[in-house]
């Protein structure tokens, strides 16, 4: 019969062991040193264990230049989880598109189908597409299609995720109390998660993008609709019901134009694509869309420069009390107008300069997001494959 106290050492040892590994999961790279200062272990005892778990290969030891910008000096080194080679499907529905990909469990995105379609006002024509895209995806695989092990989608609405239904509103009304999740899941025979777009571009930032390493984070999603998903203490907030991180229906002018909501002059009826284009419009005789601005800022045209300034700080406003409110370690901001660059990082930056608690600012990483348009793909490969985080 075995010794008690070895059973005990056994048991502690394991436990010791899943800390370091959901340490690693949760902020996607870490060095030797991190990990003790995350889970509180013993210099010796991290050394001792993260060595069984490199034997075991479970854990890839790598130099730090490779997953993060160079730095002067010698990189230290990094561990992260080593790749499994299960792959996930991510579907993500804006507005008037859907972006399908193969990612796999190093945050790549192999394999893409978009489309331009009317997802507000057809769901059930936006998820037969949806499902013809996947199947292509899949059928691109061929004998690696058994490798994935499931898919998510991402929604601009509020979504359930315990129910898996698209919460109640104005935002895509069409979609209300509909099961996303269970219809792809059927017609694709693969397990299937719903979620908020905003929270599966803050997961995929926090695994392999600008948010790595940060246990509290805001990220933005600032496109047609704008709207936040956060993650505190490491693990994805949703609120009661699926609604926190709603930043796009905050008034900024009660006298503004009335938004979709019903509210007037919410934060998406002054800042969010279709306003600043339309701002800028008057200035320009071609029809302008998102690449038109973006090159226009790469030219440093001026009024191009401003309407995305501005809107960057009525963003950075209502994330001002949301700072101070949870004291995040980095906003990162994404979404086609974050593809548009710096203007808008800049105009967040002045409104956080300005209204938020100065010493929680200067604390503060505010950054664009790296994973641009992959980022919600990533996020759902995040979702699927390393849970852990999520839920
Ligand atoms: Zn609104």
């Amino acid at each position: 019969m075995a010794d008690p106290n070895q059973r005990s050492t056994d048991a502690l040892r394991e436990f010791n062991r899943g800390r370091i590994l959901d340490a690693l999961s949760r902020t996607g790279s870490a060095t030797r040193a991190q990990i003790g200062a995350t889970t509180g272990l013993a210099r010796s005892t991290v050394t001792d264990l993260v060595g069984e778990l490199l034997a075991e290969q479970r854990l890839l030891d790598i130099a730090g230049d490779q997953l993060t910008e160079r730095r002067a000096g010698r990189p230290s080194r990094r561990l992260v989880l080593a790749p499994t080679s299960d792959l996930s499907i991510g579907i993500d529905f804006g507005h008037s598109h859907c972006r399908t990909g193969v990612i796999d469990a190093l945050g790549r995105v192999l394999a893409v189908r978009s489309a331009i379609l009317d997802v507000d006002s057809s769901p059930v024509g936006a998820l037969e597409r949806a499902r013809a895209m996947v199947a292509e995806l899949l059928s691109g695989l061929g004998t690696d299609r058994h490798r994935v092990v499931g898919a998510a989608i991402g929604l601009p609405a509020p979504v359930n995720t315990v129910r898996g239904t698209v919460g109640p509103g104005n935002v895509l009304p069409q979609w209300v109390d509909r099961h996303p999740a269970d219809e792809l899941q059927a017609a694709l025979e693969l397990p299937v998660q719903v979620e908020n777009d905003a929270n599966l571009g803050a997961l995929g930032e926090m695994a392999f993008g600008a948010a790595r390493s940060f246990t509290d984070v805001i990220y933005v999603k600032a496109s047609t609709g704008i709207g936040a998903g956060l993650v505190l203490g490491g693990r994805l907030y949703r609120g009661s019901t699926g609604r926190a991180g709603e930043i796009g229906h905050v008034p900024i002018d009660p006298a503004g134009a009335v938004c979709r909501c019903g509210n007037r002059g919410c934060l998406e009826s002054v800042a969010s694509v279709t306003q600043v284009l339309a701002m800028l419009q008057p200035a320009h005789e071609e029809t302008l869309t998102m690449t038109r601005l973006a090159e226009l800022v790469r030219l440093e045209d001026a009024g191009a420069n401003r309407v995305l300034g501005d809107a960057g700080r009525l963003i950075g406003r209502v994330l001002a009390d949301m700072v101070n409110n949870l004291n995040p370690g980095v906003v990162v901001l994404g979404g086609e107008l974050a593809l548009a660059g710096e203007p808008l990082l800049v105009g967040v930056r002045d409104s956080l300069d300005r209204f938020a608690q100065p010493d929680m600012v200067r604390d503060l990483a505010v950054r664009i997001g790296t994973l641009a348009e992959n980022a919600q793909l990533i996020g759902a490969g995040a979702l699927v494959l390393s849970p852990d985080s999520s839920s």
